[in-house]
């Protein structure tokens, strides 16, 4: 079927009016199809939406889901809208599918897909890879979770463009002929379980990303990544590996110090991993996975060491944000893993004093102990999960309450001595205490910019 055939004349009922469900609907519209949106949230923190549906002529309702929804030929759903709700349930009873606004908006994708997923380092990959291909000269739309819904740049893809997309295992969970031409699995570490349920779960969701790939299509896996490696995930999608190790079979590693890739009968090394301005193993691996798909779309290597040399980061992750008395503080809010809190506590070279805690997502914190035996002076907890981190951190590393995000910044900066790190690396979801990471990680700069005020008076006070 065409994208025209599944839209025009169609009858579609958008779940969710955030930016991705509104992106739906107008693309709905705009291809003739007949969109109606439904949100839980009251008309008054809506105002903004029903405005622009109004004057487009959208119908919609608020303040809950009807069974309206149910009179629709299929549904689309906003990522963070929940299978399990009562509404879809329904639906699904009725035989009316589901597909999300990835699925959607694949179908009006003129360009090719590349399409990055993983527990960790889904954002900073996609963002490196959209620097690298824009500057070897493609028309590149970098887009997904990492902020703007791929509905909202879908029209300016061309078939010679190509769309970089950040897919997350909510989004993947409701596709049907969802088909990148590149797709990446970064690494798989548990995570969203009280989402999924059980890690298998979760893994099963991941791999549907390469479910509709062809040969012609390649899978790009993480050759150090131990789950990927004992799953071995079916797919007839032409198989790389990416890998920072030092091996042959695979389309990346390091040698020497220096990062090799070999891909389409070329192998070459690329950059010296000193050079690289992204620091941390972790980031290493992300260099070495978006190097490669970079490769397959032949941007020359000297293109791709220039951007690696440059590549700052994306904000909120592994943040450095300066020193107040010799004291460093790194913003790492986008750790809502444990694993991520792992490469942040491999890749801080300094003492820490960790700010962690948040919504539990249902993972367990020891293998925080390992990495951070010698790594870690002290805890300040904050959020909801406080109390299973204490729990299972408390017998390992001295552990401080904290009710604010702000106090915890200050007992950070008693607890740490001249050269040693404050780190905020939660490992939980923001959503008890913020509207989302990105609000947390600001509200942590702004209480640092404050002690460094504060400080400064007091100087200026005493001198
Ligand atoms: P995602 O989009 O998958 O959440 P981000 O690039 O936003 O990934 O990074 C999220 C967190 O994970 C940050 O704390 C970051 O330092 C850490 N991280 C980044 N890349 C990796 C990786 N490859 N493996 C483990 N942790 C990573």
């Amino acid at each position: 079927m065409t994208a025209e055939e599944k839209i025009k004349g169609r009858r579609i009922g958008v779940v969710g009016m955030a930016r991705s469900g509104m992106a739906v609907a107008r693309q709905a519209k705009r291809a003739g199809g007949h969109p109606f949106v439904s949100d839980v949230a009251p008309a008054v923190r809506l105002s903004a939406q029903i405005k622009e549906l109004s004057d487009i002529g959208i119908t919609f309702e608020t303040g809950g889901h009807t069974e309206r929804l149910l009179e629709y030929d299929y549904l689309v759903l906003s990522p963070g809208v929940p299978l399990a709700i009562d509404i879809l349930r329904k639906a699904e009873r009725k035989g009316i599918p589901c597909f999300s606004e990835l699925e959607f908006a694949s179908w009006l994708c003129q360009g090719r897909i590349v399409a990055v997923t993983g527990s960790n380092g889904k954002t900073t990959t996609t963002a490196l890879l959209g620097e690298i291909l824009a500057a070897g000269g493609l028309d590149v739309h970098v887009c997904g979770n990492i902020g703007l819904p791929f509905a909202d740049i879908v029209e300016k893809v061309t078939d010679r463009s190509v769309a970089v997309v950040e897919v997350s295992t909510f989004q993947l969970e409701t596709i049907a002929d969802f088909k990148p031409q590149v797709a990446v699995i970064l690494n798989l570490t548990p995570d969203h379980l009280d989402r999924h349920g059980t890690f298998e779960n979760y893994k099963a969701t991941k791999y549907r990303i390469t479910e509709n790939q062809t040969a012609d299509d390649y899978l790009l896996l993480n050759r150090e990544d131990a789950e990927t490696m004992a799953d071995n995930p079916e797919s007839e999608a032409t198989r790389l590996y990416f890998s920072t190790g030092e091996r042959n079979d695979v389309a990346s590693y390091v040698r020497d110090d220096s990062l090799y890739v070999s891909v389409k009968e070329l192998t070459t090394p690329v950059i010296k991993c000193g050079e690289i301005r992204l620091s941390g193993p972790h980031n290493l691996q992300n260099v070495a996975a978006a190097t490669v798909v970079a490769r397959l779309f032949d941007v020359d290597v000297g293109t791709i060491a220039k951007v690696l040399k440059s590549f700052p980061g994306v904000e909120h992750r592994l943040e450095d944000i300066g020193t107040v008395a010799g004291v460093r503080f790194i913003n790492d809010s986008k750790a809502t893993n444990v694993d991520s809190v792992r490469y942040a506590l491999k890749s801080v070279k300094e003492r820490v004093c960790l700010i962690c805690g948040g919504r539990d997502k249902g993972s367990s914190y020891t293998p925080i102990i390992d990495v951070g035996r010698d790594k870690i002076k002290g805890l300040i907890v904050i959020g909801e999960a406080r109390d299973k981190i204490f729990n299972a951190l408390g017998k390992a590393f001295p552990v401080q309450f904290a009710d604010s995000l702000g106090e915890a910044v200050a007992k950070g900066f008693e607890m740490a001595s001249p050269g040693e790190t404050v780190l905020l690396s939660p490992g939980c979801s923001s959503f008890d205490m913020f509207e989302n990471y990105e609000e947390r990680g600001r509200a942590f700069k702004a209480a640092v910019t404050a002690l460094k005020q504060s400080r400064n008076s007091n100087e200026k006070v005493s001198s």
